[in-house]
């Protein structure tokens, strides 16, 4: 018996030396978007979670931060942004703030007209050791956690990826429009069969030549699909359909109807493959 207590004893110790927390504070950042903001999570969970900045059906192209978003700004020791070509308002409160904060541009080595980088889930990972990297340089004791965390996130997004080809598989040749420039990212990635945006702004609706001519298309090319999103405008999906044999569909690429958390980056895209078998896959 004194045996195995000598065993049982160092055993013990071990155990409550490596759970000991170092509790320091954790460090502020905040998230721009949804997606970003889940991979961050990722990234710092078991440490401390991110602000997000734009909540709900919020589009970025168009948000107007609140005085409470520029505080929790001026306390941040790190912000996660897309880029000017996505969170425009971001671009003169970003400049204002102190040159402590680190401020991580994701898009910045992406030259793409489309600044959706997120839906592609190989440079969400990418992204993800991004934020690991910072994270250590911002809050070493904690660098193994995150590297951790990025690499589990990782081989997560991998799998994630495989998933999302073998719900697309069976529409990926099925033509559609989608309603603004968003998923160029997302279609090169899973070779889908796009035939364009019907706006490349999504708070730039198109005039009325310009709805004509997609009505054309819609028609000339077979669009089995014209794919809205939350909060945009519906009629002019009818306006745009009507008398085709184009359905409509709704595509959500900021998860906006998603709770915020480490989670919400993959069921993000396992929805939009959904929502797009749902449209090109129904038997109209
Ligand atoms: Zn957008």
């Amino acid at each position: 018996m004194t045996g195995s207590l000598r065993f049982l004893f160092p055993a013990l110790f071990l155990v409550v030396l490596t759970a000991a927390p170092v509790r320091a504070e954790a460090p502020k950042t905040v998230a721009s978007i949804a997606p970003v903001h889940s991979l961050l999570a990722g990234v710092m969970e078991g440490v401390g979670s991110p602000m997000l900045l734009l909540k709900g059906g919020a589009s970025p192209h168009s948000y107007a931060l609140k005085p409470s978003d520029a505080r929790a700004l001026a306390k941040a020791q790190a912000v996660f942004w897309i880029g000017p070509g996505l969170e425009g308002f971001l671009v003169k409160p970003l400049a204002g703030l102190s040159a402590k904060t680190r401020i991580i541009e994701l898009a910045k080595d992406y030259k793409d007209a489309d600044p959706h980088i997120w839906l592609d889930p190989r440079i969400a990972g990418g992204i993800a050791g991004t934020m690991a990297k910072i994270m250590a340089d911002i809050d070493p004791a904690n660098a193994v956690r995150y590297r951790r965390n990025a690499e589990k996130l990782q081989a997560r997004l991998k799998l994630l990826e495989i998933e999302v080809w073998k719900i697309l598989a069976p529409v990926a040749v099925v033509p559609y429009l989608v309603f603004h420039d968003a998923y160029r990212y997302f279609e090169k990635r899973f070779d889908l069969a796009s035939q364009g945006a019907v706006a490349i702004d999504s708070d730039r609706p198109p005039g009325a030549r310009r709805i004509s001519a997609l009505r054309r298309k819609i028609a000339a090319n077979n669009i089995a699909c014209v794919f809205t999103e939350p909060g945009s405008k519906p009629a002019l999906a009818g306006t745009l359909t009507e008398g085709t044999d184009a359905r409509i569909g709704v595509l959500d690429p900021l998860g906006s109807g998603l709770a915020p958390g480490p989670k919400l980056y993959d069921t993000l895209m396992t929805e939009m493959a959904r929502s797009m078998v749902a449209c090109l896959g129904a038997n109209g």
